[in-house]
């Protein structure tokens, strides 16, 4: 028998169905200031559960309670390759429990689904990362090259055990991760990128009466948002045409005059601050200089209509860039295959409409990243939040095959 069938018998597709719905009884939003609430009870799960398993493990503290568990299998030699299969632990809060028509840590099992918060986003994905990396070591099989199934802490935030993974040793010798989001099981190539402006203007404070006393940065950041479409316009011309994800998009999110923590808004004040938000999300072909260049472009065009006014803006999240694989990338060719021979069926690609950890392994490590995982890219977040059997059962066969193909060539 093949080592590829040795693997893929070893995949029981009830073991990971439990799996999942252990994962999902183990509630891991994230809510600052309550130190129950991290993923350090799921973490420590996982970590359990793969020393069971006989993987090397290994335990990064990220922030306190909040450690990414990395476990793996193999070594990585010269002339061989490292591959990551990426899930994370956390997941949004459930929001209002009676919402829900099924408990959402009850990880109930009906019609062919799982259900509950993470079923999808994405314990369901690590699950089934799990399980094929055990399927290795239950077939007697050794990768060639290194196998490594991570499981990291703050996706929904700031990304910080992605950030932390991508500093450590086994991550800098990475050259290629899955990254196992909910996404249909498609290969999805692109992911969108976001950034987020918050953009500033200082006037001068002044009597409502008598605005020619003052500087307006109210009406400073109207000229702003009236230019928003134009920059958006712009951002749009830069970046490449996806199939899969809609273009460049420019949105207003947050107006405060006068700004947080400069004084309290009064019907007749000119304040001194103002400041929006624009939320920014691009396709690939836009880099980090185009989009600093055109928001200083937005700026001083305000500040050309505003000469007294000052109007700055500065980035408030890590910048998240889109996301593009080539398809002759090894890691895509190995998934193809791989999808094939586990599922007998032809690939569907598709796009990420927003960014996971793979933007910052892409970013960091400039390694080739594909997202593909079980459940509907649709459903995370929302209540009722579920996921297919059959897909799980897929996503661990896709896993195992596609990190044959790719450690092996
Ligand atoms: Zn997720």
């Amino acid at each position: 028998m093949s080592a590829l069938a040795q693997i893929l018998e070893r995949i029981d597709a009830d073991e990971v169905v439990e799996l999942t719905r252990s994962l999902v009884r183990i509630p891991s939003v994230y809510r600052p200031g309550d130190p129950d609430a991290t993923e350090a009870r799921v973490a420590a799960f996982v970590e359990a559960w793969f020393r069971g398993e006989g993987f090397s493990v290994e335990v990064q503290d990220v922030a306190p309670g909040r450690p990414n568990v990395v476990a793996w299998i193999g070594d990585k030699t010269p002339g061989t390759r490292s591959l990551l299969l990426e899930g994370h632990t956390d997941v949004v809060t459930e929001g209002r429990p009676g919402d829900w028509s099924r408990p959402p840590f009850g990880a109930d099992l009906a019609d062919g689904r799982v259900y509950g918060r993470g079923a999808a986003d994405m314990k369901s994905g690590l699950a089934a990362a799990m399980i094929a990396g055990a399927a290795f070591l239950r077939a007697g099989v050794t990768p060639r090259g290194k196998l490594v199934i991570g499981a990291l802490v703050d996706e929904e935030g700031a990304m910080l055990g992605a950030h932390h993974l991508v500093r450590t040793p086994i991550g800098r010798e990475l050259d290629a991760a899955i990254i196992c989001e909910p996404e249909d099981n498609e290969l999805c190539l692109e992911q969108r990128g976001v950034v987020w402006a918050r953009v500033r203007a200082r006037g001068r404070m002044a009597h409502g009466a008598m605005p020619e006393a003052g500087v307006n940065p109210i009406a400073c950041l109207g000229a702003v948002l009236a230019e928003a479409p134009r920059l958006q316009a712009r951002l749009r011309r830069r970046a490449e045409r996806s199939r899969y994800l809609k273009p460049p998009t420019v949105t207003p999110t947050t107006i405060e005059g006068p700004a947080r923590g400069i004084g309290v808004p009064q019907s007749n004040v000119i304040p001194a601050v103002a400041e929006l938000t624009l939320d920014i999300r691009l396709t690939a072909g836009v880099d980090e200089d185009a989009i600093r260049g055109e928001l200083e472009r937005l700026c001083s065009g305000a500040t050309k209509r505003f000469p007294d006014a000052k109007v700055e803006w500065e980035a408030i999240n890590p910048f998240r860039l889109a996301t593009r694989v080539d398809r002759s990338e090894a890691i895509v060719q190995a998934m193809i295959r791989g999808v094939r021979e586990a599922t007998g069926q032809r690939p569907r690609f598709g796009g990420v409409p927003g960014s996971t950890d793979g933007t910052v392994l892409r970013m960091a490590l400039g390694i080739p990243i594909v997202t593909c995982g079980p459940g509907n890219r649709l459903i995370p977040h929302q209540v009722n939040e579920h996921v297919e059997v059959s897909q799980i059962v897929d996503a661990a066969k896709i896993y195992a095959a596609s990190a044959l193909h790719y450690l092996e060539a």
